[in-house]
C-alpha cells in the first residue's frame, strides 16, 4: 500500500521516523527534500555540541519538530505556530511520540515568539522559520534569538521577486534590485543570503552560509551565525548580465562605473543585479558531514545531492543554461554532460548543478561555452 493510500486510509502519514497528522495545516510532501537536509544539519550539529535546542516558528503540524527530536536527537523544541485552528493536531502530533518535558507549544505570531526570546534572553542551536513568502520581516529578531555559531534555516517562496520580475518588491524584501536573468535560482538564494548576512553584520555577527538548497518555487538557506571580523566587504555585490551576448561576471561596489560588458566593440551596459551575497553557497566541511551521515543512513539520493552541492562551491555566482548557451551558438541545445566533458577537455572547470538540471557552473565564460557547443553539435540551417 503506497504511503499516500494510507495516509488516506488512517488519516496518518509517515516521513522518516516521524508519523503525524496534517489536519488544516499545509503541508507540502514535495519539500521532504528539503526537511531531510534540515534534519541531517541538525544531527551534524548535535554531534558536535553538548545540546541542540530547537525553536521551529512556524511549525504547520510539527513535522519537522518532530523529525528534528527524533532524528537529530534534539533536546529541547519550542513549537509556535500562528493559525489557532491547527494547534489540536500539532499538540496531538508532538504528544504521541515525544515526552511532555521535550517540547513547548504555542500559538501566535511568530514576531512575538521572538521578542519574547529577546525578553528571556532565550537563545536557540536552531532558528527554523519555514515562512511562506518572504522571512525579511523577521530577520533581525531571528538574529537575536540564535546562539553564536548556532544555525538559522530560513525559506523565501517569492520566486518571482527572486527571479527579478518585481524588483520593487526586491528593494522591499532584501534591499536589494534583483533583475531577471537566466541564472535566477541562485540569485534568488544570494539574495536570501545577502539579506540575512546585512542584518548580521548590523547587528556586529556575520553568517556563514551552511547550505542552500532551491527547489520548484522554493529557495532555503541554512546558516551559522558566527562573529564578526568573518565578514568581508567582498562577500556582497553584485550581478551583471548582457542580455544581447549572454555573458555574466561579477561587478564589485568600486566597479559599478565600469559595469559594461568587454564583448562589444560600443560598450553595452550590464543588467545589474544586487547587491547580494558573493561568498559561498555551502560549507565544504559541513557538506561533507551531512554527506556521510546521510551514507550511513542509507539516504542514498541525499548522499547524491550533497555531492552535487559540495562540487558547486568553487564557482562563479551564477549558472549558464544550455537553452541560453544554443541559443547564442544558433545550435542544437548541448547535451549538459557532452558540454562539461569538452570544456574539461579545454582546459576548463565545468560541473552540474542542483539549482537547475539543464545548465552548467564553469570557470569558463558564456562565450567560451558557446564556441564548445558549437564544436558539439550540427549547426541549424538558418544560422
Ligand atoms: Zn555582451
Amino acid at each position: 500500500m503506497t504511503e499516500s493510500l494510507t495516509a488516506s486510509l488512517t488519516g496518518w502519514h509517515h516521513e522518516g521516523a516521524a508519523q503525524f497528522q496534517v489536519g488544516e495545516a499545509f503541508f507540502k510532501q514535495d519539500s521532504r527534500i528539503a526537511r531531510d537536509l534540515g534534519v541531517l544539519a541538525a544531527a551534524v550539529y548535535r554531534q558536535q555540541n553538548p545540546q541542540l535546542e530547537v525553536l521551529d516558528g512556524m511549525s504547520g503540524c510539527g513535522i519537522r519538530s518532530l523529525r528534528y527530536a527524533l532524528e537529530a536527537k534534539a533536546d529541547w523544541l519550542w513549537v509556535n505556530e500562528a493559525n489557532p485552528e491547527i494547534t489540536a493536531v500539532l499538540r496531538q502530533n508532538l504528544a504521541a511520540q515525544l515526552p511532555q518535558a521535550q517540547f513547548h507549544v504555542t500559538t501566535g505570531s511568530v514576531r512575538l515568539v521572538l521578542q519574547d526570546c529577546l525578553v528571556q534572553r532565550r537563545y536557540f542551536d536552531l532558528v527554523d522559520l519555514d515562512c511562506f513568502g518572504s522571512p525579511s520581516a523577521y530577520l533581525a529578531d531571528c538574529l537575536r534569538a540564535t546562539r553564536l555559531n548556532g544555525l538559522m534555516y530560513l525559506t523565501t517562496t517569492d520566486s518571482r521577486t527572486c527571479e527579478g520580475h518585481n524588483p520593487t518588491a526586491s528593494l522591499r524584501h532584501f534591499g536589494a534590485y534583483a533583475r531577471a536573468h537566466p541564472a535566477t535560482h541562485e540569485q534568488g538564494l544570494r539574495l536570501l543570503l545577502g539579506a540575512i548576512a546585512q542584518q548580521a553584520v548590523m547587528q556586529g555577527f556575520a553568517i556563514a552560509p551552511l547550505f542552500s538548497y532551491f527547489q520548484g518555487q522554493t529557495y532555503r538557506v541554512m546558516v551559522r551565525l558566527v562573529k564578526g571580523h568573518h565578514w568581508s566587504e567582498d562577500l556582497s555585490g553584485f550581478i551583471g548580465h548582457c542580455h544581447p551576448c549572454g555573458h555574466s561576471e561579477v561587478v564589485h561596489w568600486r566597479g559599478l562605473s565600469r559595469a559594461v560588458c568587454p564583448h562589444h566593440a560600443t560598450p553595452i551596459p550590464l543588467t545589474i543585479s544586487g547587491p547580494l551575497w558573493l561568498g559561498s553557497l555551502h560549507d565544504l566541511d559541513f557538506l561533507t558531514r551531512m554527506g556521510n551521515l546521510a551514507q550511513a543512513w542509507g539516504w542514498h539520493h541525499r548522499k547524491k545531492l550533497i555531492e552535487i552541492m559540495a562540487e558547486e562551491i568553487p564557482f562563479p555566482p551564477y549558472f549558464f543554461t544550455l537553452g541560453e548557451i544554443g541559443r547564442h551558438a544558433k545550435a542544437d541545445i548541448p547535451k549538459r554532460d557532452r558540454l562539461i566533458a569538452a570544456l574539461q577537455v579545454q582546459g576548463h572547470r565545468a560541473v552540474m548543478t542542483h539549482l537547475e538540471a539543464q545548465a552548467v557552473k564553469t570557470t569558463a565564460t558564456f562565450a567560451e561555452c558557446v564556441a564548445v557547443a558549437q564544436t558539439l553539435t550540427h549547426h541549424k540551417k538558418s544560422a
